[in-house]
């Protein structure tokens, strides 16, 4: 498959490369490291890596605007595994389109479609797809799709850390001389007031019955700690390993666009399901939700509780 993407990489002189809405650092790295790669393999064509609030993760690169004429171009969607949540307009308009994904499949929206939900990130298989054809990638690139798969596997906790995926880094550790303590500072540093944050999440963490540990972040809340809309996100995977916890969310108010944002994660009982009933979805054991009102969060809730019961129950 990888060579039947090249094959296409290398037909089109327009390649405009996108991501999810919501941008992470694994659907940010592997678009800018996928266009970087490109660029440098083929100097010649041009490559655009698209999609907004690219900013808060500048040390990864620089996006792009672009004005070309999308009927000739080639559009690669990575990270992505439906339409609805592609961050690029009128994707029907390209010329031919391409999906990489390692998402679980939601639906066919392009012409060639590669999902390998058993990657641990979308950089793994940019990864993979470097090594597998002519694309030639420089110390850069490969800095900037390996923060993309640490952070997509939680620095390797997460189990969809595979002896393929540890394969793949060590090669690239290898071959390009990485400098992992340097490379954590960027993603992992953050201001003292998100860490406060952190402290007022634990400080004012629930437990249901069944294990659903969750928070609610107003927009009082976040404005008194002075953060944005993004930290509660940010730092739901520091709350893994809790004993009494098994599913966890923080569900904050993004008074701005009138909604509820919610970040939820999974020790066992499987979520992206039931995330998929309040306009979200994601992965088995890690998932993402919008919903409206405070009501609606409590039934999501609800629903989870109801999962790790089943999944206690299993386990009896
Ligand atoms: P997050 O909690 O934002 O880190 O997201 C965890 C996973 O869920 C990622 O794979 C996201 O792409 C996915 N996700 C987050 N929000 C949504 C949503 N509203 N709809 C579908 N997938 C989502």
């Amino acid at each position: 498959m990888y060579k039947k993407i090249f094959k296409a990489i290398k037909k089109y002189d327009t390649i405009v490369i996108a991501r999810h809405i919501g941008v992470d650092p694994d659907a940010m790295a592997s678009e800018v490291g996928l266009r970087d790669t490109i660029l440098n393999t083929f100097p010649q064509k041009k490559v655009y890596a698209v999609g907004a609030g690219g900013n808060k993760f500048a040390y990864l690169g620089k996006l792009d605007h672009y004005e070309e004429n999308i009927q000739d171009a080639l559009l690669i969607v990575l990270d992505t595994p439906d339409k609805k949540r592609v961050d690029c307009a009128n994707i029907d308009q390209f010329a031919y389109k391409i999906k990489i994904d390692h998402h679980p499949y939601v639906e066919t929206f392009c012409d060639m479609e590669y999902i390998n939900d058993k990657s641990s990130s979308t950089c793994e298989l940019i990864m993979e797809m470097i090594y597998s054809t002519h694309l030639q990638a420089t110390k850069e690139i490969m800095e900037k799709l390996f923060l993309g798969l640490v952070s997509d596997t939680n620095r390797f906790m997460f189990s969809n850390s595979t002896s393929n995926t540890f394969g793949m880094v060590s090669k690239v550790l290898k071959d390009y001389q990485l400098d992992i303590p340097k490379l954590y500072s960027n993603l992992y540093m953050r201001p003292l007031q998100e860490v406060k944050l952190q402290g007022y999440m634990s400080q004012n963490m629930k437990i249901t019955e069944n294990g659903v540990g969750y928070i609610k972040i107003t927009d009082d809340v976040l404005n008194s700690f002075q953060v944005d809309v993004a930290s509660g996100g940010n730092l739901i995977n520091n709350f893994n390993y809790i004993e009494e916890v098994l599913v966890w969310l923080a569900i904050t108010e993004d008074k701005k666009n009138n909604i509820i944002k919610i970040n939820i994660r999974s020790r066992g009982p499987i979520i992206n399901t039931i995330a998929e009933k309040y306009n979200g979805g994601g992965h088995q054991l890690a998932s993402g939700a919008k919903v409206t009102t405070m009501e609606e969060a409590d039934c999501l809730i609800e629903d989870l509780d109801y999962a790790c019961q089943k999944y206690l129950e299993s386990l009896e």
